[in-house]
Order: structure tokens, then sequence, then C-alpha cells
């Protein structure tokens, strides 16, 4: 028997095509989004403006199919984290932010990362594989379940960031089939200032983005220099800062709608927190419009890095204020309950063998 089809990962265009070839009409489309995101029925059974006919169609060669939610953790600072079980022993995790006025949830894009990020929880522990759009959409499915809405009958998850566990540009169709969902008014209705896609800097994917899909963009940047940025985000090699940042300009190009890039940078002490690291990112960043978002390093176990004191993460960003960029200092949310930026980890049987090789690399600093 064949696997039955997971409506779950369609989005509208998806949707459609499934039903011209069921022999139905398209706008079925537009009915089982409904269902599905915005009151998540999961019976076919429950579709009362479906005919029976259809819905006992459906039944025999599609599904909804939701991964298994393992823990629910709660912090005492209101954050929620899940760790969501899929397939041969994977785990990701998504994370729930309340803040005043607002609710944002960080989703995953891939079990673990590809990428070598040195600062990062997720890098050490290697690569699995993509998840697929359902995988991705699921995450906000679920947090909607959990949460629900607010006494004034709005959603309670109203932003929706890509800054989970994996790099999202590396996983860019199923990303972008999720993303769509989560824009679309029959789906999740976020509007793209509410919905940030955050990367490393895959510079030929951001220039596809643009043409894709209507989001905000984040981008990693860690680094004011090529030098330093080449060891800390090691994707740097191939994509140098001078590329990232004419992407970015291509982004925001041309559309006054997308006012500004948002670009992260990790405050790890001594290595890229001097005062000429400031005037360096002054001098990169000087005809892009951004706002910098000063992450205080979040440790976790196994790493060398330290976080910035709090006077110079003030310093820093004082400098950059003082030099007309907007900066401000992302707050740490979660830490008790290891859900703070960098710290996701999940369960990855790890493919590339990267955590057992770079376990390896650590004894041999520690024991030279
Ligand atoms: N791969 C994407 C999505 C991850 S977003 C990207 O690189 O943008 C998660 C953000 O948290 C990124 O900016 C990442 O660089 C940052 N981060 C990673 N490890 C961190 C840590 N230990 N402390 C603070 N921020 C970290």
């Amino acid at each position: 028997m064949t696997r039955r089809t997971n409506l779950l990962g369609l989005d509208l265009k998806g949707l459609e095509a499934f039903f011209v070839e069921l022999g139905e009409k398209p706008f079925r489309a537009r009915q089982l989004l409904q269902w599905i995101h915005k009151y998540r029925v999961t019976d076919f059974a429950e579709m009362t403006n479906l005919s029976k006919a259809l819905r006992e169609k459906l039944q025999e060669v599609s599904e909804i199919r939701l991964p298994e939610v393992m823990h629910e953790h709660i912090s005492r600072d209101g954050t929620r984290k899940w760790i969501i079980k899929l397939s041969c022993g994977n785990a990701i995790e998504t994370v729930f932010i309340p803040e005043d006025g607002r609710g944002t949830l960080c989703v995953s894009s891939q079990v673990g990362c590809a990428l070598t990020c040195t600062f990062c929880s997720t890098a050490q522990q290697g690569f699995n594989r993509n998840l697929d759009a359902a995988e991705i959409v699921a995450q906000l499915w679920i947090a909607n379940e959990a949460l629900g809405k607010d006494p004034k009958g709005n959603r309670v998850v109203t932003n929706v960031v890509m800054m989970g566990m994996g790099e999202p540009l590396a996983n860019y169709n199923n990303v972008i089939t999720a993303m769509n969902l989560m824009r679309d008014d029959f789906g999740y209705g976020i509007s793209w200032r509410r919905l940030t896609l955050s990367t490393s800097g895959i510079v030929p994917m951001i220039d596809k983005l643009r043409e894709d899909c209507h989001v905000s963009l984040a981008i990693s940047l860690h680094a004011a220099n090529d030098e330093l940025r080449d060891k800390i985000v090691p994707i740097n090699q191939k994509y140098p800062i001078a590329e990232l940042l004419a992407a970015c300009k291509r982004y925001v190009a041309g559309d006054q709608k997308r006012r500004h890039i948002t670009v992260e940078y990790v405050m790890l002490a001594g290595v890229n927190d001097s005062m000429q690291d400031a005037r360096d990112l002054v001098r990169i960043l000087k005809d892009l419009p951004t706002k910098i978002n000063l992450i205080p390093f979040n440790p976790f176990p196994g790493t060398d890095y330290e976080c910035s004191s709090r006077n110079q993460i003030e310093r820093f960003k004082q400098y950059l204020m003082d030099k007309g960029l907007v900066a401000t200092v992302r707050k740490t949310r979660g830490d008790d309950i290891v859900a703070a930026c960098g710290q996701l980890a999940g369960e990855v049987q790890d493919k590339s063998r990267r955590s057992e090789r770079m376990a390896q690399q650590r004894e041999v600093v520690l024991y030279r």
C-alpha cells in the first residue's frame, strides 16, 4: 500500500493540485486549509462542509498526521519549550516566548544543523535530516493547540521566527511551503512583518527568498571582519561578509515595505566585543537599513566561550546608537529550561558524525 498523503504539509497550491488530481474542484483546498490550520480538526468525518463521499475518499488516500509532543517545559518567566518526537529516535525543539502585547514562537527547520558555528549548541549536535513542511508547520499547530486564544479572542502566538534548530535556507522548499501556510489567510494569517527567517548567510538563497515568499529577514552576522567570521561562522568562507551584505541590500531594495534587515550579533567575551569591533560594525553597516540585535551568549555544556560583561554589552550598544544605528539587547528568556538562543539541542542521531569528531577535538585540546 502506498503511504497516504499528509495534508498537513501542503500549502494552497499543493492542496489545489491534490484536489485536481482527485477529480475535485480546487476551491476545496481553502476549505481544507481552514479545517486543518484554523480549527485544528484532524478527523475528516468532522469536516461538515464536505460531502460524505468526499470525506470518505479523503480518508482513503490521505491523512492529517502530527508528530508527537514528548515533553512540555514551562520556565519561571513563562517561556515554554516543546520537545517534539520525530522518526528514528530524533527530536526537535520549539520555544514560545511571551512578551508584552505579543507572543513569539521560535520554530526549528532541521534535525540538528549541517553548519558549524562554533558558539551554537545545535551545531555541536551534528545533522540528521531536513524537516518536511508538515513537521515545520506542525510546530505552530501544536503551539496554537496548547495556547489557544487570549480573553479578547486573539491568538496567543502572534509572531513566528525561523530561529530554532537548523539553517532554514538549507531546507529551502520545505521552509517556503511551511511559511506559505503561516502567511495564508486560510492558514494562520501571519503578516510578513510578524514572520522572520533568520539565516547564517546562504547568499543565493536570500535572493531566491526575495522572489518566493515575503517575510522579514534576519542575518546571523556575529563578526565585523572576514577573518573572525570565517572562524566563528564558517559558512563565511563560502559567502563572505561583503557578498552577504550585498544580498541584504538587494533584499530591501525597491520595496519600501521591506524596511530593514535584523542583524544578530552574539556577544562573546574577548572574541567579537571590543570597541574596534563596534567601529567595524558601524562601517560595514552604514549603507544598509538595519536593526542590530545584540544577543548575550548563552552557554551550553562543553563550550569554552563566555558571555561579554553587561557593561561591555551596554558600551557596545551605546556606541552603535551614538553612531545612529538602531541597536537592542535581546533579553535572555527561558534559560532555566535550556530554551534560550543557541541552546536548542533536541535529540539528533548525528549522521555527519560531527559530534563525535568535535568531542575528540575537545579532548585533544584538553589533554595537550
Ligand atoms: N541557522 C539560522 C537560524 C538559527 S537562529 C541562523 O544562523 O540564523 C538562532 C540565533 O541564535 C542565530 O543568530 C544564532 O547565531 C544565535 N545563537 C546561536 N548560538 C547561540 C548562543 N549560544 N548564544 C546566543 N545566541 C546564539
